[in-house]
């Protein structure tokens, strides 16, 4: 499959995600028990996950859509921005960011670091992907769907130059 100057091969299929996805939202039923959480999924490439993950979880929850940019073509710029968007109010509850891929971690840890300065009571990071590099980070996902090499990959949310976001399988970068 050719998108703009790339060519994507079949990565994940729908069926691996969605089991993944369930066994996430079973993690987090089961460590939120007698919680109430409030998911923050960071727009634009975690909406689909965090859709799913929510409906599988199965617990009272809330859920605040926040966004922040600091990506462009397929490299990493290193920009740290911080959130924009949210409007609940996040003093004691128990956050779980919702994140579509873990690169560098770096945007995550700036937005970690905010939250828990703002009188949280508790911050977690459920990821989708995480990529090699992400795992030598300080700040580390309690939940992650995916571990895979530093490839840039595409689909269930994740865009190359705004397409292949509605594509139901993940598909990486053929070289
Ligand atoms: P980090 O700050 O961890 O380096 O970058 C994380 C962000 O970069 C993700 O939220 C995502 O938007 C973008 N990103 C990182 N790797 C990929 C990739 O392989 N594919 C796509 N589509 N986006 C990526």
């Amino acid at each position: 499959m050719k998108i703009k100057d790339l060519s994507f091969r079949k990565f994940i299929s729908a069926e691996k995600i969605e089991a993944k996805v369930k066994e996430v939202a079973n993690q987090i039923r089961e460590d939120y028990r007698d919680k109430t959480p409030l998911f923050l999924p960071i727009l634009n490439g975690s909406f689909i996950f965090a859709a799913d993950l929510v409906r599988h979880v199965e617990l009272p929850c809330r859920v605040s859509f926040v966004k922040h940019s600091s990506y462009q073509g397929t490299a990493s710029t290193g920009q740290l921005k911080t959130l924009i968007g949210l409007n609940e109010s996040i003093f004691n509850q128990d956050i779980i960011i919702v994140e579509d891929i873990m690169d560098t971690g770096l945007t995550l840890s700036k937005v970690v670091e905010e939250l828990r300065s703002l009188g949280t009571r508790s911050v977690e990071i459920a990821t989708f992907i995480r990529k090699s590099a992400a795992r030598e980070h300080a700040v580390q996902p309690k939940y992650v769907g995916f571990d895979i090499d530093d490839e840039f990959v595409l689909g269930y949310g994740l865009d190359y130059e705004g397409l292949g976001r509605n594509l139901k399988d993940i598909y990486k970068a053929a070289h």
